[in-house]
């Protein structure tokens, strides 16, 4: 059966989401599977699709994973038969690798120095070179995802004379792309950025005598359990926790600062932290840089749930311009297997976002969203948002146009998919269905993340991508591959 995850004719903005969460605890006095749960619960938006977790115990890995939210997955004895002092867990959300239980993380692996279970966030641009390399090797793939490749390459290092850390570390040489990974181990717990830092990884502290070690995709996963933000996982870095605590090597002979200014702009949550930066503030300087740079004449300033939301509110302050809620989400609505009827499916995008009409009915409006991809979501909001009697719709994004495809682990689509790349701002505007349409600058996005603008990957702006990219030709061959299942 073919399973073609990448035709998004169906036009729900869910279908784009990608970003896996990961997670990891040393921790031999906690529930550590308990731990790492609660860790996956605060990553959810991070993938809705499925949801898993390994633990060690001093003689064998267990683990459990299946399709749906964390919640849905797991239940307290579930999570009573995964003992140990050890766990890695994931959520996902699949860029590569088709939707079906046998693809879910982490991946689990045999070698000669014992279990190995792989958490990865990411997307490696070399996938079909190291199948190619894994499979004349024998070894015996049995899911479609990069992220099983990676456990299959530490493997054969291992079992090929390495030692664990040196396996690794030859594996990790092997792999081309965004690779946060978090792997877990009969005696310790490693955490890995590739060598550009392309998605997050950071490292907590739990309890004080003694201390013990967690990691997490983002910070919001170490408030949730009481651990404290030490710092991130460096790029081309490998962390080591284990009995006698945390020991760090850089692998990567060329490591550089390229965050994924995407995670900043939309993806992580906005309590996480991010190079230092609390994601809230950040995107409250970028709505009121662009009230500053594209004024407009309105009544009120709406955020597009939940992700505008800070902008819309920055974009107030420094307007002037009365926030105002005119947009209820359903923030019950998940991930949903089942197809709305045609005529539901004909009231759009209201499954998710329901117009306030006593607050939008002959109002000016400006609606501010962090980005707009194909234009879907914006258009059938602003239809929405006319049809409840708004007299005046325009529309402020705190990000520049999207014109590139994301090799890295974000799913926005090929480059014919994305509005931006062949219409202009004047041409987005007519198709949305807006009175006015203006995108934050490139500069203004990367001066207030009050970095130096290298320190980012930008790619999906600019097209400069960090890596070589498969060829549009070769990777659509590979993905509609991987989205083969039986
Ligand atoms: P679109 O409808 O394709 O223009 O998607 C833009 C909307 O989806 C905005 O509301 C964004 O907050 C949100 N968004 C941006 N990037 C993504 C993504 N990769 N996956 C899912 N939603 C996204």
């Amino acid at each position: 059966m073919i399973v073609n995850h990448l035709n998004f004719q169906d036009s729900d903005k869910d279908k784009l989401e990608e970003a896996c969460g990961i997670f990891g605890i040393y921790a031999p006095e906690e529930e550590v599977a308990k731990l790492t749960y609660f860790g996956l619960y605060a990553l959810q938006h991070r993938g809705q699709e499925s949801a898993g977790i390994a633990t060690f115990d001093s003689t064998q890995v267990h683990f459990y994973k299946d399709m749906g939210l964390v919640s849905q997955v797991f239940n307290e004895s579930i999570l009573n038969d995964l003992p140990g002092s050890i766990a890695v867990g994931h959520t996902r959300y699949s860029t590569t690798g088709s939707s079906h239980k046998v693809n879910a993380q982490p991946s689990v692996v045999e070698t000669r120095l014992g279990s190995l279970a792989v958490s990865h966030n990411g997307n490696l641009v070399n996938t079909m070179h190291l199948r190619d390399e894994l499979l004349k090797k024998n070894c015996n793939l049995v899911t479609t995802t990069d992220s099983e490749m990676i456990a299959f390459a530490l493997a054969e290092e291992i079992n090929a004379g390495a030692d664990l850390l040196q396996g690794s570390i030859r594996a990790f040489h092997r792999l081309l792309g965004a690779f946060s990974l978090v792997i877990g181990t009969p005696v310790g717990l490693m955490g890995v950025r590739d060598p550009n830092g392309i998605r997050p990884l950071v490292i907590g502290t739990l309890g004080i005598n003694p201390v013990r070690y967690v990691l997490a995709s983002e910070t919001c996963g170490l408030d949730i359990i009481g651990a404290k933000y030490l710092r991130d996982v460096k790029p081309g870095e490998l962390v080591w926790i284990t009995e006698e605590g945390l020991a760090f090597f850089q692998w990567s002979e060329k490591p550089q600062r390229k965050l994924c200014i995407f995670e900043m702009i939309y993806f992580a949550r906005p309590d996480s932290l991010m190079h230092n930066e609390n994601l809230y503030s950040y995107r409250l300087r970028l709505g009121q840089r662009l009230a500053e740079e594209f004024p407009a004449n309105a009544d009120i300033v709406l955020g597009v749930p939940d992700s505008g939301i800070p902008a819309a509110i920055g974009f107030s302050q420094a307007s002037g311009i009365a926030y105002a809620e005119g947009l209820i989400k359903n923030r019950y609505v998940g991930r949903t297997f089942i197809q709305p009827t045609p005529a539901m499916r004909e009231s759009g995008i209201r499954m998710k976002f329901n117009p306030l009409k006593d607050v939008l009915c002959g109002k000016r409006v400006v609606i501010v969203d962090d980005s707009i991809v194909r234009g879907t979501t914006s258009r059938k909001l602003v239809k929405a948002l006319r049809d409840v009697g708004a007299v005046k719709v325009h529309m402020r994004v705190s990000s520049p146009p999207v014109t590139y495809p994301c090799f890295y682990g974000i799913d926005i689509g090929s480059q014919a998919q994305l509005i931006a790349t062949a219409k202009s701002v004047e041409e987005i505007a007519v198709q949305i269905g807006v009175d006015s349409l203006a995108y934050l600058s490139w500069d203004a996005m990367l001066e207030e993340t009050r970095k130096d603008s290298t320190n980012f990957c930008s790619a999906c702006f600019t097209g400069n991508y960090l890596t070589p990219v498969p060829e549009t030709a070769e990777y659509s061959k590979l993905m509609l591959e991987q989205v083969t299942t039986t």
